[in-house]
């Protein structure tokens, strides 16, 4: 079988992270959460570091059981706190903190046998453009911000979780490197009238396409 290599980039609460897991597990390929390496840098510039390429940090990419430790610490659910979610996209517009991360993630893609589904900002314009398969999955600020605040139990912290979106939005979007955009040639999701399994399946329609098509 061909190594395949998916590509998934969107603003937050689009759901790419659901999908993407989901995707890896049906087609036997690794995952990579790549805000979750910049959130483990947000909070490690948190414990008062800011150089990135000393920070010793490890992310699992089996899609069923996905970790992320810090010096053997692990910070999986710290890192999706207020907290961090409040600093992430500040620490990620740094030039020097985004060529440590690119660097580390091609290197997890290349460690990859079968392939791998990678999801992110910039992952169909920077870190993996030539990728078997690309796709910008989007979805209503009303929608994404529904969806994150369903993640929370407590409503007042749902309420502060939700309003880091547009926040965020807006920084990913107006940095100077890196921004997220819908890269040419990438295949657009809107997935604000569409349910979790209704993305899965078309993105799956897209990886079989992919695996079909004559290797050139
Ligand atoms: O995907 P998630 O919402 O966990 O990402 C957290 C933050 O990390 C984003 O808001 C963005 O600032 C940053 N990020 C990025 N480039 C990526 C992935 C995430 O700048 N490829």
């Amino acid at each position: 079988m061909q190594r395949m290599v998916v590509a998934i980039d969107g603003p937050s609460g689009s759901g790419k992270s659901s999908v993407a897991r989901a995707v890896a597990e049906q087609f036997g390929l690794q995952y990579l959460d790549t805000g979750a390496m910049y959130r483990a840098f947000a909070w490690w510039s948190l414990q008062g570091y800011s150089d990135m390429s000393t920070c010793p940090l490890s992310i699992a990419t089996t899609p069923g059981a996905v970790s992320v430790l810090v010096g053997g610490t692990d910070v999986s659910s710290v890192i999706r706190g207020p907290a961090v979610t409040e600093r992430v996209s500040i620490v990620a517009a740094d030039p020097d903190v985004r060529a440590e991360a690119v660097r580390r993630q091609r290197a997890l893609i290349a460690a990859a046998p079968r392939g791998i589904v990678v999801e992110g900002r910039d992952i169909t314009s920077v870190v993996a453009p030539d990728a078997d398969v690309r796709i910008f999955l989007t979805a209503d600020l009303a929608a994404r911000e529904a969806r994150r605040a369903a993640e929370f139990d407590d409503p007042a912290l749902a309420e502060r979780m939700a309003a880091t979106i547009a926040a965020r939005d807006h920084i990913d979007t107006s940095r100077e490197h890196a921004p997220l955009v819908q890269a040419d040639g990438v295949h657009r999701i809107d997935a604000t009238d569409l349910t979790l399994p209704e993305v899965i399946a078309m993105v799956g329609d897209l990886i079989r396409a992919r695996y079909e098509e004559p290797a050139s």
